[in-house]
């Protein structure tokens, strides 16, 4: 998103009367604040009623799995959840349960925003080794964008390839997109919430109004029925039917609506709840009064961007919190909370030392942007580096072995 958009959206919320303390925005559309250092992400836990991902929950988890938290999990990228004790219970007593995830196709590539939820999901998918579930939400697109049918399905597969490329096992993974899959057991879970779920509750959980299209409101429905593991028979056979065998989503905190609705209708089904494990929102270029968004492509850096392209977009858009002159860099320092390339760093380098480090100089000012911004560049090219060479090898062949109906490597 250019700076002019930004200062628009700030412009709105301000217009809209949004005070100071509770100007944050965040809906699965839609994520704005006025504070340079993003979202108050304590208050959205409040507000949205979930819990903080604290210490003690890691360390158990740790103890159980027996893996150390990745960096995203323990600097508190991932910093909120719904039941995940539920799981951490589940895995201590050697019962099922699966991953479910997912994306709406809106561009030909994939974000480094998309990236956090994935790389995560992949992570807990080694530790926990069970099912993933991944859902292509190309209905959705088609509803809400100018699309075609068969444009969002396009789209829908070339994101697959790039899904597919964060290096998920296909003996161990489902990925489906919604116009191909909607199989009878899918459609009789959405049916179902639909019965449960009158007009004015989808209101106001999404916002929407008189008149927006009715596939709008019927969509969440949609997102919610993969909780439900009886809409995946090929997956968990007879035992899935029963609805007992709950899932984790991991997902950003944009997408908690779906859930607290799939949450409240669940036991009405009678159904497991799912648990969700949430991140924050890894920042546009030009700062984190917004998120890196597919559908404002200026605040991006894609998978398919070249090495050089990455370089010119972060040297030219990424927000700096450094001061105007050398001398006063010199004097001042920086400030990385709200400079986008450390934020960058803060996501994605696995080294703690090195990362503290830079934070140190750079608030100091031994660091200059110029500086922290190439080390930015040179972390994002290698992570996008090594997606493009798996990228590479990633057929449409490749995408039919994930997406193929078919059991996974778990019996029930
Ligand atoms: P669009 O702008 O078209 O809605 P999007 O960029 O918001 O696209 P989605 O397909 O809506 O992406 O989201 C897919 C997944 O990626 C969700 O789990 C969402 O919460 C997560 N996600 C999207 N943007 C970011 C971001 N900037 N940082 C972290 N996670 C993100
Ligand atoms: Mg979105």
């Amino acid at each position: 998103m250019a700076e002019s958009v930004v200062a628009q959206k700030v412009e709105q919320l301000q217009v809209n009367g949004a005070k100071e303390e509770d100007e944050d925005l965040v809906t699965p559309w839609e994520v704005t604040t006025t504070k340079a250092t993003g979202i108050d992400y304590d208050k959205l836990i409040v507000k949205f009623g979930c819990r903080k991902l604290d210490d003690d929950i890691i360390a158990r988890f740790e103890r159980i799995t027996g893996h150390k938290a990745i960096p995203m999990l323990r600097r508190g990228m991932f910093f909120a959840h719904r039941d995940f004790s539920a799981i951490l219970d589940r895995k201590e007593q050697g019962k099922p349960f699966y991953l479910y995830t997912g994306r709406g196709a809106s561009s030909g590539s994939l974000h480094l925003g998309h990236l956090v939820p994935f790389i995560f999901t992949k992570w807990l998918q080694e530790v926990f080794d069970v099912p993933l579930i991944i859902q292509m939400t190309d209905d959705e697109k088609f509803l809400w964008k100018d699309m075609k049918v068969d444009d969002a399905k396009k789209m829908a597969r070339e994101n697959m390839k790039d899904i597919i490329s964060v290096g998920f096992d296909a003996s161990k993974t489902f990925i489906f997109n919604d116009f191909d899959y909607m199989c009878p057991p899918f459609y009789e879970n959405i049916v179902k919430i639909w019965k449960v779920v009158n007009a004015n509750q989808a209101r106001s959980i999404f916002g929407f109004t008189p008149e927006d299209c009715m596939g709008k409101a019927a969509f969440p429905a949609v997102e919610a029925a993969p909780c439900f593991a009886s809409s995946f028979p090929h997956i968990f056979g007879a035992k899935g039917k029963k609805n007992d065998i709950p899932c984790l989503i991991p997902c950003a905190i944009d997408q908690d609506p779906y859930f607290r609705m799939c949450r409240d209708v669940a036991p009405r089904l009678k159904a497991s709840k799912p648990s969700l494990i949430f991140s924050t929102f890894l920042p546009a270029l030009q700062g984190a009064q917004t998120k890196m968004s597919a559908s404002e492509p200026n605040t991006c850096i894609f998978l398919d961007d070249t090495a050089k392209q990455i370089k010119n977009k972060i040297n030219k858009y990424a927000f700096s919190g450094g001061q105007q002159t050398l001398e006063e860099h010199r004097a001042k320092g920086g400030n990385c909370d709200v400079d986008i390339s450390y934020q960058f760093l803060r996501f994605f380098l696995d080294d703690d030392e090195k990362l503290e480090e830079i934070r140190v100089k750079y608030t100091k000012g031994e660091l200059l942007s110029g500086e922290l911004k190439a080390l930015a560049i040179e972390e994002v090219q290698k992570i996008v580096g090594v997606m493009a060479e798996r990228r590479k090898t990633v057929t449409d062949a490749t995408v039919d072995e994930f997406t193929k109906i078919r059991p996974l490597a778990f019996e029930y």
